[in-house]
Order: structure tokens, then sequence, then C-alpha cells
């Protein structure tokens, strides 16, 4: 069953229905952040406009073109040009993007949405766009971070948004190749579900896995929590079809080929600028019998960091491994519980030479009981190596209880007036201490230069034999005269730290518009010809996503 959009937050994360409620179950935390950042986070309350309150661009297709549209995609169902529909297809889920939806501050909204039920229909809506010279923006859950949906042409041509939601069935099926295939608008839970239904999984959970779609992770190369064990989007993906202004692609439907470069892995990562994806075959394995998932704690960052390393290098696949930094462990502490309970926990744990610096690790895995059990035991074995203590399952199951729940985090703490940005990269293990301090820094100076402070904390997640993904989390003030404003310098202070380590610009946000300046120092001058040389085979013109990713 898909997403009912109506019931979502239209300014925000997650259901409607859903909080994390600070102010209601964690005042205490409330108290304690604003302390950090300088302001009475309880006495602030900047709640959002009403989505009524304010007025879209006014739409530039007429009548005929609209009919014409609907046509094309499949009837008059199948678009929808009312102000909800184009306020919900406006924006994806970044900070920026959550700043303007709450202020009414919408400038760019699709011309129309289109809904296509099957590939013939997509094809259709493309051709058509084509001949007008319309742009399209694939949208599929509209989960991203980083602009990878904003209905907006450097050209100015009217945009058209091609909601990929009603391609969500399961094609095929075929545990013989271990593979399924899936219409690429289906959402994560009805993937899964469709798949337990016969006792098989796909694995991939990233945290927006209830409100993303398999082709928005393959367009933007999502990684979920479990790619420690089972790959990222990329390693799952076996075969696709896209289909481009020119023409449709289908990539070759087996297990590996020498046949000239892989087309799946390049086409994986547009983020639709060469098209729209309809269908993708993926990996799917037996569903697992049981996990097992276990908290250890380290005296240090680089003891932990150390011990994570030598976990994936002995070739343990965990399934969840997660090191929260001093500051992410201490956030999460001062969320968890009163005071009073805190304060012995952490008495205790000084006493035996876990001081300020502790940080505790997530390993976790899944598969039979035996191997389940073997797997931790042997995990937490090598932590111990490096000062690692073992404190039991309970912390792990609260926070696997809780993995969905903590991007609702967000919008509670916007209306205490606290924004909470994140910002992920991957490096190679020997610069993880270096970007880490270098991030924290440049967040802390651009958070000074605007007069503020920043709260900065970061996990590893997403551990591969030759490093590791870095995601960090900042809190800061919002300056409610102008969020944006205050913002950019703080990304792009970010965005600066993160090249000058060599680190990706994005492990698995993507590119879209936020990241796009920083693509270079990925790529180089060579490899972007190269990209915009492809993607001008298949979208001459420029109409699909255009001003994302890359510029032909
Ligand atoms: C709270 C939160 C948590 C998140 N956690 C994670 C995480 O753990 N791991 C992770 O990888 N990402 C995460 N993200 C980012 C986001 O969910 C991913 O980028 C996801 O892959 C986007 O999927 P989507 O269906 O929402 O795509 P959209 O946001 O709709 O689109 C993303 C990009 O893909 C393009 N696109 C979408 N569908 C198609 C298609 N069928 N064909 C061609 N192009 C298409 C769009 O044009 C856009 O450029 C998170 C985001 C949020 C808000």
């Amino acid at each position: 069953m898909a997403v009912e959009r109506d019931k979502t937050n239209w300014c925000g994360w997650g259901w409607q229905s859903m909080r994390y409620d600070f102010h209601g179950h964690r005042p205490h935390f409330l108290r304690w952040i604003g302390g950090q950042l300088g302001i009475d986070a309880l006495a602030t309350s900047t709640p959002p406009v009403a989505m009524d309150s304010f007025v879209l661009p006014a739409i530039r297709l007429d009548d005929a073109d609209l009919a014409e549209l609907a046509a094309a995609a499949g009837g008059q169902g199948a678009l929808q040009t009312d102000h909800k529909s184009r306020v919900l297809h406006a924006l994806g889920r970044s900070l920026p993007d959550v700043f303007r939806l709450r202020r009414g501050e919408v400038t760019a909204a699709p011309d129309a949405v289109v809904l296509p039920a099957d590939e013939a229909a997509v094809i259709a809506v493309l051709q058509l766009c084509r001949r007008r010279d319309w742009a399209v923006v694939p949208f599929g859950g509209g989960s991203s971070v980083v602009g990878g949906v904003e209905p907006t042409d450097p050209k100015g041509r009217p945009v058209v948004t091609l909601d990929t939601t009603r391609l969500d069935r399961m094609i095929a099926f075929r545990p013989e190749d271990q593979c399924a295939t899936f219409g690429a608008g289906i959402y994560g839970p009805d993937l899964e579900a469709a798949l337990a239904a016969k006792g098989w999984e796909l694995g991939h959970v990233p945290q927006s896995f209830e409100f993303s779609t398999l082709g928005g992770w393959i367009a933007a190369r999502s990684s979920g929590q479990q790619s420690n064990q089972y790959g990222d989007i990329v390693d799952l993906l076996v075969s696709c079809r896209m289909v481009t202004p020119e023409g449709v692609i289908a990539t070759w439907d087996g297990p590996v080929s020498a046949a000239g470069p892989d087309l799946d892995p390049f086409l994986a990562g547009t983020e639709g600028t060469f098209g729209v994806i309809t269908e993708a075959t993926v990996r799917i394995h037996p569903k697992p019998a049981t996990h097992r998932i276990q908290a250890v704690l380290f005296p240090s960052f680089a003891e932990g960091t150390a011990a994570l390393a030598a976990i994936v290098a002995a070739g343990l696949r965990m399934s969840y491994m997660r090191l929260s930094d001093e500051v992410e462990t201490e956030t999460y502490l001062k969320m968890s519980g009163p005071k009073r309970v805190q304060d012995m926990g952490l008495s205790a744990l000084r006493l035996l030479g876990y001081g300020d610096l502790r940080c505790v690790a997530l390993v976790g895995t899944e598969g039979t009981a035996d191997t389940v059990d073997r797997e931790v035991a042997e995990a937490v074995a090598i932590a111990k190596k490096h000062r690692g203590l073992s404190l039991g399952a309970s912390p792990a199951k609260n926070w696997h209880r809780d993995r969905y729940l903590h991007p609702y985090m967000r919008d509670d703490l916007l209306d205490a007036g606290i924004a909470t940005e994140t910002h992920e990269t991957a490096v190679p293990w020997s610069r993880v201490a270096a970007v880490r301090e270098d991030v924290r820094a440049s967040i802390m100076a651009a958070a000074a230069a605007q007069g503020r402070k920043a709260h900065v904390f970061a996990h590893l997640s997403h551990s591969y034999a030759t490093g590791t993904c870095i995601y960090f989390v900042l809190m800061y003030a919002v300056d409610a005269a102008d969020p944006l404003g205050q913002w950019r310098p703080i990304k792009a202070a970010i965005c600066d730290a993160v090249v000058r380590h060599g680190g990706t610009i994005s492990h698995h946000h993507g590119v879209g518009l936020d990241h796009k300046a920083w693509l270079i120092h990925e790529k180089g001058p060579m490899g972007l010809r190269m990209i915009a040389a492809a993607r001008r085979a298949v979208d001459p013109t420029g109409i699909c996503n255009p001003g994302k990713l890359i510029d032909l």
C-alpha cells in the first residue's frame, strides 16, 4: 500500500501523527541543548505557517497543454495541478527545504504533476516534454536532502514533475536467480512486504526507508543502515530500465559481464538527469531467522575507529556497525532519561576509565541463531582488544526500536528555534580523525562568524575495507530573520572542509543542487566532461531534472 501523502507532514518529516515531542517528554534535553547554544529553547516557539496561507507561482501551462499532458500520462486521474499537490512536490526534505516550507517561501512549484502507471505512459510524457521543451523532474518519495527534486530550470522552461509512485508493483520474483524485479516507484515497506510474503528480503533500509522509493535509492546511490552486510543499493542492483528523451536503456540482466563498461553503476547516481528509471531488478536473500545487536563502549573515538576497521578487516560483515563520537554519545545520553540516573551511570563508567571521551558503538548482524551469536561474539572480542567494554543488548535494542523515529527530532527542535543539519562523507580510515576535526572546527568557526554557537557530533557507519562513512549532525539556534542566509555559509564551510581531506562530497545523499559546486573535486574536469557528454547523448536538450548534478 503506497504512502498516503495526505497523511504525511507537508513541511517536515514523516507521518503527521508522529512527534518526537521534546516539550512533553524530554524538556530536560531542550533545557540542556538550549544551554549549549545560548538560548532558552523551552520558551521558544516558531511554528510553521498554514499550507493554504501562501501563494505559489502561476501555472505556465494552459488548458490545452494540460489536456495533452493528462492524455500522455494516462488520463485526467494521472494529472494534478491543485495547490496541495504542487506544494507536496515543490521541495525535498533538506533543512533549507523545510525552512522554506515552514515559512511559506516556496518560490518554485511544478506547473503540473503527472503520475504515470506504466512505462508506456512514462515514454509518452517524456516524448511530449521533449517536443514541447518542458522540463521533467523525476520524483520518487521526495526525501532528497540535496535539492534533488526542486522543480526549477535554469532556462526558465515550464516544469512537469513526474511522480513515479504508481509504478509500484512486483514485476518478477526469481528465487532461483536470487533476484526480483519491481516498479521503480515502490516504497521501501511495500517492497519488503512483497518479498516477506515469499520469505525473502532485500535488506536495504535507509533511515528514510518508509518514505523513499527503489528508483530514488538507485538514482541517488543510496546506502542502507545494513549496508555492511548486504551492500549499498549499487551492490544490490542487477539491472534496470531507464526511459530517456532519446529512447529506453535496458541494462543487461545477469550476474557479471566483461562486455565493456557496466551501465548499472553508471546510471545509478544520475539523479534523474538522464531520464526516469521505470523498473529495476535487485539481489534478494531468504529472510534471516533472527538478528542480534549489541552495544560496546570505547574510551575514545580513535580506539573505536580502530576496532571498526579491525572488524571489517577480519571479514565480519556486520549488518549494523556504528560508532558515535564522544559528543554524540553525550547528546543521546542527555536525551535518554532523568539526570539523576545518568549521573549515577556516568560516575560508574568514569571509575572504570571511560571518561569524557567515551564513545558508544553498536554491532549487530542477521542470520541464523548460531551465526549471529558467533559473529557478534567475534566482533565484541575484536572490540575488546581496543579497550571496548560490552554494554549488552539493551542500549542497542533501544536504538534499533527508534531508528525510524530519530528523523522526527528535526521538526520538534525547529519548533523550539533550533536547526538540525546533517552532512555525510566517506574517507579512507587513515583520514577519519583529521576530517572529523576539520569539519567540526569549520562549523564552529562559520557559526561563530554569525555570532552563534554550534553543537556538532558525528558517527561512523557504512564501513568498507578501505574506509568508512562519517556522518555529521549539527545544531544551532536559527536566525528567524534569514535562516537560508545563515545556513549557506555553514553548508559551504562543511563542504570545503570535506573536500580538503579528499572526502567525497556525498557517501549516500547524492549531489542535487546543494553539492554540485564540489563535484569537480572528486570527478575532475575530464570526468565531468565525460558524464555531461553521456547525458547529452540521451537528453540533448537537457529537459531531465535540469540544474541538478551536472550541466550540459
Ligand atoms: C530523514 C531522512 C533520512 C535519510 N536517510 C538516508 C539514508 O539512511 N540513506 C540514504 O541513502 N539516504 C537517506 N536519505 C536521503 C534520501 O532518502 C535518499 O536520497 C533516497 O534515495 C531518495 O529516495 P526518494 O524515493 O525519496 O527519491 P527522491 O527524493 O524523490 O529523488 C531523489 C533523486 O532521484 C531522482 N529520482 C527519483 N526517482 C527516480 C526515478 N525513478 N528515475 C530517475 N530518477 C529518479 C530525483 O529526480 C532526485 O534527483 C534520507 C533523507 C531523509 C529526509
